[in-house]
């Protein structure tokens, strides 16, 4: 029997990196995307053809009702789940914070935030060993974001990826005796569309001279260090907050 990940947001970045690398090592995927059905439906395809398992489905994660629905067609389809994969994740256009206002804040933390919490706790219903579940491992994207805290960019952006530290941190210990490991990647500059949401595609490359190893990075490396979170491998780690940014 396969293992089962549902990875949000996996239409495209980090999340389908992270999709193609799972399939490669044998999970069968549950993609989730919001708006690019075109997408999504081509890397089931892709990963259907190489020999793997998926389906997409089609939820806005700030949306109680749709990740419902989501884990509805999770449930019918595969009948368990074993990893989640909290990626989907929005920023908004480039501003200082008195230029902002509350309907902006709301929408941030709606995805980022509201989302992931939403995710989070449709998973443990289904993996808690204490309520008949096999246990698993609950995978958060944070962003280096947390820690720089993004001035003059998107401090709402780094606000809500400072809630998932603490979701991560907290949830951690919440559901340990429960089989379930949570944590968290934060990844630094990655070479993603994310960019062109807040206004500059080229951030990656403006970025890259104040980053130690002096380049952004890929989603495939990303992907690296949520399959090993993920994975068997990371069977002792939970609560951890891995920085995957070059040493920045
Ligand atoms: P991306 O290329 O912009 O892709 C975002 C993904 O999230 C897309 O699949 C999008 O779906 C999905 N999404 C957006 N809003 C959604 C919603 N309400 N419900 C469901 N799915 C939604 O972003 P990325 O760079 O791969 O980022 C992935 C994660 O890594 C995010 O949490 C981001 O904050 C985090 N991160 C990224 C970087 C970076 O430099 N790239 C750095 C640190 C952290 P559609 O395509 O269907 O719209």
């Amino acid at each position: 029997m396969h293992k089962v990940m549902l990875i949000t947001g996996a239409s495209r970045g980090i999340g389908a990196a992270t999709a193609r690398l799972a399939a490669a090592q044998g999970y069968a995927l549950c993609l989730n995307y919001h708006r690019q059905r075109t997408a999504a439906e081509a890397l089931v395809a892709e990963i259907v053809q190489g020999g793997g398992q998926a389906m997409a489905v089609q939820a806005d994660v700030a949306d109680e009702a749709q990740v419902l629905r989501l884990f509805a067609s999770l449930d019918r389809h595969f009948g368990r789940l074993d990893v989640l994969v909290n990626n989907a994740g929005v920023l908004e256009q480039q501003m200082r914070l008195q230029q902002m206002d509350l309907a902006r804040w709301q929408r941030v933390f709606a995805t980022n935030v509201f989302g992931s919490f939403l995710c989070a706790r449709e998973a443990i219903k289904r993996m808690s060993t204490a309520q008949g579940g096999r246990g698993g491992a609950i995978v958060n994207l944070s962003s280096a974001a947390a820690r720089l805290g993004a001035p003059g960019e998107y401090i709402d952006y780094a606000a809500a990826k400072g809630a998932i530290d603490s979701l991560t941190l907290g949830l951690a210990k919440e559901v340990a005796a429960e089989g379930i490991r949570v944590n968290a990647v934060r990844p630094g500059v990655i070479d993603t569309e994310i960019h062109a949401s807040g206004g500059e595609p080229e951030r990656v490359t403006r970025i890259s001279q104040s980053i130690p190893m002096g380049r952004g990075g890929r989603a495939e490396e990303v992907a690296e260090a949520i399959l090993w979170l993920a994975g068997e491998q990371a069977s002792y780690a939970s609560g951890a907050l891995l920085d995957i940014g070059g040493g920045r």
